[in-house]
């Protein structure tokens, strides 16, 4: 019931890249409701994330001093009794994850004085002794693009490494890959509200409406409008019931199935002959690959669709509508194509389908991977990644570089860093000592786990800051407690590229800090000094040194925020389509890559014979230490499961609801067994968000080698009744 004392802030929702405007009641320094604003992103909708998973921000086990790991808790491990990767069947406290009776014990409280201190100290001691390239940090896509600026700038400035990444290696490294290749641009060309002006609209490798919600509402909006809805993908979702077509290939095929869908396309005649002719470079190479081994017929044995369906999917993406006008097609994909070991090949093809229909810069075209967190595409932007700087200048281009060395005024490494999981690799090694890592959670979000684990256990010095005692934060030496999303001005760049302010709601609980100052604190202890008066003033110098975000501020972003790039501070709202007559390539533009299949890097057999693919559910998100501890989201979704295909359960001989043994060749996991016709016969899904049944210990650490993300979508595993 609303009360007089309450006041209400504007922000916008710290989960997915769709990035809802919120607004929040609040009462004596609680969150009591969240409501959506009025903005092009939601229009006032919200997702059950957004409307009821906030309390997690005012959770009693949030960290609120310094912690110092004691003396007698070495050598370091996993310290909570819930330990991942076995067959325990003991289960969490409820509210909480991490048993804080088992791993506080391990840590003493610090003031913050001794605690800076400690963190300078031995990260500036292990770069006397071993380097700058020992070093390593992990920043966070949920933070602000001002905190991941400074984070980047303090590596490479203050410690002297391109060492720095952080989860969209994770999560779109393949599709930027892709994009940076082909169209010059990561970024999306069309906005996701655009899909009202498509005729066609192909999703793939995404469930949209689990983890994009409020997109997935604009998508539905679209289809009872007229356009039609195409879905690809392995596993069924809510959204096809609003397709046209659902091709539920077979996982890991999806090069095999685009290629098909071309080789019609040009057979027949239904590719856009001017938009290719004066646009695109790389056409005879690709019609001769996709002329030559994809077929329909035989591209059906690989990807499982029938040469009938594939034709049907061909001409409603090229057949022209009857009044002569091609079809208009908006693409969005998501970690389905993205994850795996050829993921930068499925991206390109998704690229060549645009490119080959002239699907490109105008109005219910284009491309659009949906980014997963709310700032993934900010921190990007910010130079969260080892090879460029902020605005994905090269760290290797030495004019740019003698730019960066201008402005922060060191000397700068030219050799691009490791990515997250070659900074794990080389954790195991030794080659890496030292690790800063902030607001990310690679013991349970990292593929491969049991590895994570030694190489966490082994560096010889790891920061953590966070606000709660998450998984990673175990194996730290130092602890710093952090600002949750709620406690902080900075700004996040969504799926769109708007870039939008989040507001201050609430103070932060005892002596935690706001993350940005922590980062300054420590970047002046090393030597470089970092001064700010407030976090718009840090937007202020990193927009300086971007050409996308020149002109922007907190202030002329206003309360929904604008699209980047937006020629002047003036302009309404930044610009909505990209590419209109040109792409920023050399030769201005889109190049046509030919991509031959290739199968997965671990196939099933008799050993282990169905394929496992991982994701997420609509509740939770990611390592789950914010939704697990908002009380909503973990009543509905409370338990760990894998979902199998009835047959399979079958087959097994295991009955639905009873609790089963996941193994890989990397460990094995206990949980319950979920009976899910979506799923494709031979494989199962695990999401990976549970610690006591955590998916990443069975998930293969094998590369894409463009982008250089694990292939989270595919590994061979085995399912007994436990
Ligand atoms: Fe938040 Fe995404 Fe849900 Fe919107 S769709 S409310 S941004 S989780």
């Amino acid at each position: 019931i609303p009360q007089p004392e309450d006041r209400q802030v504007e922000s916008v929702c710290p989960y997915c890249g769709v990035g809802c405007a919120t607004e929040y009641t609040v009462r004596d320094n609680s969150i009591v409701l969240c409501d959506g604003r009025e903005s092009p992103v939601n229009h006032e909708r919200l997702c059950v994330k957004g409307r009821y998973g906030w309390d997690y921000t005012m959770h009693p086990q949030r960290l609120t001093t310094p912690l110092i790991r004691r003396d007698d808790a070495y050598p370091k491990g996993p310290l909570s009794g819930d330990v991942v990767g076995t067959s325990s069947r003991k289960r969490r406290k409820p509210g909480g994850i991490v048993d804080y009776d088992e791993v506080l014990p391990a840590f003493r409280e610090a003031t913050w004085e001794e605690a800076l201190d400690l963190v300078a100290e031995r990260l500036t001691g292990i770069r006397s002794e071993h380097g700058s390239s020992a070093l390593a940090g992990f920043g966070s896509a949920k933070c602000s693009n001002e905190e991941a600026y400074l984070f980047q700038k303090l590596l490479r400035a203050g410690l002297g490494t391109n060492n720095v990444d952080h989860c969209t290696r994770l999560c779109h490294a393949s599709s930027v890959a892709a994009l940076m290749e082909t169209i010059g641009s990561g970024a999306v060309t069309n906005v996701f509200a655009d899909v009202a002006n498509a005729d066609v609209c192909l999703v793939t490798g995404s469930n949209t409406t689990a983890n994009h919600p409020v997109a997935a509402t604009f998508i539905k909006e679209a289809v009872r409008n007229g356009t039609k809805l195409l879905c690809v993908d392995p596993r069924g979702h809510t959204l096809t019931d609003f397709a046209s077509h659902f091709a539920q290939i077979r996982s890991g095929s999806d090069v095999a199935f685009y290629n098909a869908v071309m080789h019609v396309l040009i057979a027949e005649g239904l590719i856009d002959e001017q938009f290719v002719a004066e646009r695109t470079e790389g056409f005879d190479e690709l019609k001769k690959l996709v002329l030559r081994d994809f077929a329909p017929e035989q591209a059906s044995s690989i990807c499982g669709i029938e040469p009938d369906e594939l034709r049907a999917i061909a001409r409603t993406i090229g057949q022209p509508l009857e009044d002569g006008r091609r079809p208009r097609m908006l693409v969005f994909w998501g970690m389905g194509i993205s994850q795996h070991t050829h993921g930068t090949d499925n991206a390109r093809c998704l690229i060549s389908l645009c490119l080959l229909t002239g699907n490109v810069g105008k109005p219910g075209t284009g491309l659009h991977p949906l980014r997963g967190q709310n700032n993934v595409q900010g921190a990007s932007d910010a130079g969260l990644i080892p090879m460029v700087y902020p605005d994905y200048q090269p760290v290797s281009d030495p004019e740019i570089r003698a730019k960066f060395e201008r402005a922060w005024g060191v000397e700068l490494d030219p050799e691009p860093g490791l990515t997250v999981v070659e900074i794990v690799k080389g954790a195991l090694g030794k080659s890496i000592r030292g690790m800063y890592i902030l607001g990310e959670n690679p013991f349970l979000s990292d593929p491969n786990i049991n590895k994570v684990r030694a190489a966490l256990s082994s560096l010889d010095f790891l920061v953590v800051q966070d606000i709660f005692l998450a998984e990673t934060a175990e194996f730290a030496d130092v602890i710093l407690p952090a600002s949750s999303y709620f406690e902080k001005d900075g700004t996040f760049t969504n799926t769109d590229r708007r870039v939008q302010v989040g507001r201050k709601v609430l103070d932060s609980p005892g002596e935690a800090r706001q993350d940005w100052q922590v980062i300054c604190d420590i970047a002046r202890r090393i030597g470089l000094p970092m001064e700010y008066a407030s976090s718009a003033e840090v937007f202020d110098e990193f927009a300086a040194l971007t050409g996308h975000y020149r002109g922007l501020t907190h202030e002329n972003l206003g309360s929904t925020g604008k699209l980047w790039p937006c020629p002047d501070p003036e302009h309404e709202d930044g610009v909505q389509i990209l590419f209109g007559d040109r792409f920023p390539t050399a030769s201005g533009r889109g190049k046509l890559v030919p991509c031959p299949y290739l199968p997965a890097d671990e196939l099933p057999d008799e050993e282990y014979p169905l394929i496992l693919n991982t994701g997420r559910v609509l509740e939770h998100w990611h390592t789950g230490s914010m939704t697990r501890r908002s009380r909503a989201l973990d009543a509905i979704q409370p338990n760990a499961f894998v979902a199998i295909h009835p047959d399979d359960l079958t087959r097994l001989g295991i009955v639905d609801g009873t609790r089963v043994q996941v193994s890989s060749r990397r460990g094995t996991i206990e949980l319950e067994a979920r009976a899910d016709r979506t799923v494709e016969i031979g494989t199962v899904f695990i999401p990976f968000h549970f610690r006591e049944a955590a998916a990443n210990v069975l998930t293969t650490d094998a590369l894409d080698p463009f982008g250089k993300i694990p292939e989270f979508k595919f590994c061979a595993v085995r399912v007994e009744a436990a």
